[in-house]
């Protein structure tokens, strides 16, 4: 089948050995052994092995693995227990002692606390690069350096990477790349079609979708994903049975939810645009954007994730009116999370002021007047009209 719309409903069928049309969940820790030595030995080695013990694999994972590989376009998948499992089992898949890694100023905080803490725990250096700038990637890469790792769009500030010229440039030099696609999902972007190597995901957002369940996956060639797949078995995050099954579920809605989600987020980021108590707005998908152009480049649509900043005299004006409105949406959650079917919105500085410096907050491109939107696939006009009502307050 070639096209996702009818992949998202059959891929991976034939780990489903049952009769039953939805796949029955195998809530069991382990399987009854082949009588045949060999055989029982082959199932006990062979990698992602469905019906030996639940750390090595479950049958429904499987189904779900496949499904998740054909949407990024890679050779094999492996499912976790949470999207940081995922990046962890991968990061630690792929560098040793005395390795160089590098990455981005910006990404998701427990992502930014392995790369700053745990990593030099275990003799890694890393270096960080303005995603914006591909020069500034150059000019950080050694000789020891054997993983750049990246996400885009970057959280929390929708910064873009250029995953052409960072793909090319690491296979030239024989690294290894891992993007982390959560934002983006593979319906609007395929980081795999630009050379990189492994693509993780936080399923717990866009490809759940539902608020209901935690998930990672880590998408790459059969041997990158045997590699993590045998870390995975030490460091112990496997996806529990019930929510790879949950996760399969979500995943048969992914285009129609992603295709809802990319239109309403341009339609509200349109309405922000021009709203006289909105100084900016954030969203790739908008011209004004700074770096519009290399998001039409590589990516389908431009997602649910947008920022806006809510305007005031100063900046402690801004902190409290963009709190005076967040406490006044209803349709919109007050939740952290993203990529869910319900709308949510959070106010960054809120959430990570009291840990950052406000050289920090700068760097981070967080500042105290911004709100950090997730938009779900509530009627365009309800979602409007709850920010409209939510302005009005200040
Ligand atoms: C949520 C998130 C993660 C972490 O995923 P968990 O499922 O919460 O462990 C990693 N990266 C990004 C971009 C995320 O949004």
């Amino acid at each position: 089948m070639s096209y996702i719309e009818t992949d998202l409903i059959h891929a991976g069928k034939t780990f489903n050995a049952s009769r039953a049309v939805v796949p029955p969940i195998y809530q069991t820790a382990t399987y009854f052994a082949e009588a045949n030595p060999e055989d029982y030995l082959k199932t006990a080695t062979e990698p992602r092995h469905p019906y030996f013990y639940h750390r090595h694999g479950n049958p429904v994972s499987s189904q779900t693995a496949e499904l998740l590989a054909k949407l990024e376009g890679t050779e094999a998948a492996l499912l976790t227990a949470t999207g940081m499992a995922a990046i962890s089992t991968a990061v630690l898949s792929v560098v040793k002692a005395g390795d160089h890694v590098v990455a981005q100023q910006s990404h998701y905080s427990a992502a930014s606390i392995l790369l700053k803490e745990l990593l030099p725990q275990f003799g890694v250096e890393v270096s960080f690069f303005d995603q914006t700038d591909n020069t500034s990637l150059d000019a950080v890469i050694r000789p020891n350096t054997s993983l750049i790792y990246l996400e885009t769009p970057s959280n929390p500030n929708l910064a873009i990477t250029d995953l052409a010229y960072v793909g090319a440039s690491a296979r030239s030099r024989g690294i290894t790349t891992i993007c982390d696609n959560t934002f983006a999902s593979p319906i609007n972007q395929r980081p795999a079609d630009f050379d990189i190597d492994i693509v993780v995901h936080s399923a717990t957002k866009y490809l759940g979708g539902h608020s209901d369940l935690t998930a990672g996956v880590i998408c790459g060639s059969q041997e990158a994903v045997n590699l993590a797949w045998k870390k995975l078995l030490s460091l112990g995050g496997a996806l529990a049975p019930f929510d790879a099954w949950l996760l399969l579920r979500g995943l048969r809605t992914l285009s129609l939810r992603v295709k809802q989600i990319n239109a309403n987020a341009l339609a509200l980021a349109e309405w922000f645009q021009v709203h006289p108590l909105i100084k900016r707005v954030l969203y790739c998908g908008l011209p004004s954007h700074p770096q519009h152009q290399l998001a039409k480049q590589q990516m389908n649509g431009f997602t649910g994730m947008l920022c806006i900043e809510v305007d005031g005299k100063d900046e402690q004006e801004q902190f409290v009116r963009a709190q005076t409105v967040l406490n006044h949406l209803q349709v919109f959650a007050n939740a952290a999370s993203l990529g869910e079917v319900e709308s949510l919105a959070v106010h960054p500085a809120s959430m990570w002021g009291l840990h950052h410096s406000p050289e920090q907050k700068l760097k981070a491109g967080i500042n105290d007047g911004m709100l950090r939107i997730s938009v779900g696939i509530e009627h365009i006009e309800d979602l409007i009209t709850d920010f409209e009502q939510g302005l009005a307050q200040i």
